[in-house]
């Protein structure tokens, strides 16, 4: 495994590409990858020549960064509905042209590779202050209960029930609820008012 330390802009002559500073885990070293490669490197490459079983989960927070602006700026996440249609987020400096430098230097890297992107406040947006790295343990309580979820249009998110609806194929934030019941009567009550039924 490899572990990102931070990632910088490097002048090429033509153009400048995204570069990681990297750890090694199997030797310590400390060496550089063009970020577009990280995702596929290993080791320093004194691994090379032994067969590698180990799933690169290292401090790469290219698709961390990617998913969040994802499922606050892409109506085609899955997670959009949870994120962008609540009206979150992700702050110009971090969405902008270098965001991922950016993001990658305020957030620093992750201590475990495990760690998840969290919001302090759950209704802010991802901006610098209102983030945090937290322990995954918080979102498999998540989904646990969304497991359990009967209600068509409803979601368990951050503790709450959260209802949606989808309306010419852009889903429509209803609201946050205490209780799945609360949660599937809002979802029906706007059935009815968009669709009649
Ligand atoms: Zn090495």
């Amino acid at each position: 495994m490899i572990a990102v330390y931070k990632t910088y802009l490097k002048n090429l002559g033509d153009r400048n590409r995204t570069y990681a500073v990297c750890r090694c885990s199997f030797c310590s070293s400390i060496f550089e990858r063009s970020y577009s490669d990280v995702s596929k490197t290993k080791s320093c490459g004194c691994q090379k020549n032994k067969i590698m079983d180990t799933r690169v989960t290292d401090n790469n927070l290219y698709s961390t960064h990617r998913s969040m602006i994802n499922r606050c700026h892409s109506k085609k996440s899955n997670n959009y509905v949870n994120y962008g249609a609540r009206g979150i987020s992700v702050c110009d400096r971090w969405a902008g042209p270098d965001g991922l430098e950016n993001f990658t230097r305020d957030m620093g890297p992750k201590s475990e590779a495990s760690l998840t992107l969290d919001r302090i406040n759950n209704d802010g947006n991802y901006e610098p202050g209102n983030c945090r790295w937290a322990a995954r343990s918080i979102q498999s309580v998540n989904k646990r209960s969304s497991g359990k979820i009967k209600s068509k249009g409803v979601w368990f998110r951050s503790g709450k029930f959260v209802s949606s609806i989808k309306l010419n194929g852009n889903p429509i934030y209803i609201g946050r609820f205490k209780t799945e019941r609360e949660a599937s009567n809002a979802y029906l009550a706007k059935r009815k008012e968009i669709y009649g039924f």
